[in-house]
């Protein structure tokens, strides 16, 4: 995305909304150059990606899927749609010119989002992801990131 007055690619999503027809979503967005501000509207788009997962089987990438694998990590905690729209968009970003992808990657790039958010939903999805056993794994993983 480049920034309509300076073109630069670095932009910085503020506000993420869903339209009445609820298949667009308008960002509010700032340049991280010039710091000015400006809309985009996003209309969905199958990605065409292969996920190929731990276990060796492939499936199709599926946003649904990956809303519910971070819904589930924040359980009760409160996540607006605002926010997992924001992230899953993030992650998406990168995933657009991708044809392949393991579900690891998907994974890091979750992780890699949810960290400043929320510190509990950050270890619970990395329990989930791998396949934390026991305190001992907990505390590795906590130790090490953190
Ligand atoms: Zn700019």
């Amino acid at each position: 995305m480049y920034c309509i007055y300076c073109w630069n690619t670095d932009t910085k999503v503020l506000d993420s909304r869903l339209s009445e027809d609820w298949f667009t979503v308008k960002r509010r967005r700032e340049c991280l150059n010039c710091n000015n501000r400006f809309n985009t509207y996003e209309k969905a788009e199958k990605i065409e990606l292969i996920v190929e997962k731990s276990s060796g089987k492939a499936e199709d990438y599926s946003r649904k899927k990956l809303e519910w694998s971070i819904i589930k990590a924040f359980n009760k905690r409160n996540i607006s749609f605002k926010k997992l729209d924001l992230i899953i968009s993030e992650i998406e970003s990168k995933l657009v010119n991708k044809r392949k992808i393991t579900s690891e990657e998907i994974a890091n790039y979750v992780l890699e989002n949810i960290k400043e958010l929320d510190e509990s939903a950050y270890i619970r999805y990395a329990s989930a992801y791998h396949n934390f056993k026991n305190k001992k794994d907990y505390i590795d993983f906590i130790s090490k990131n953190f």
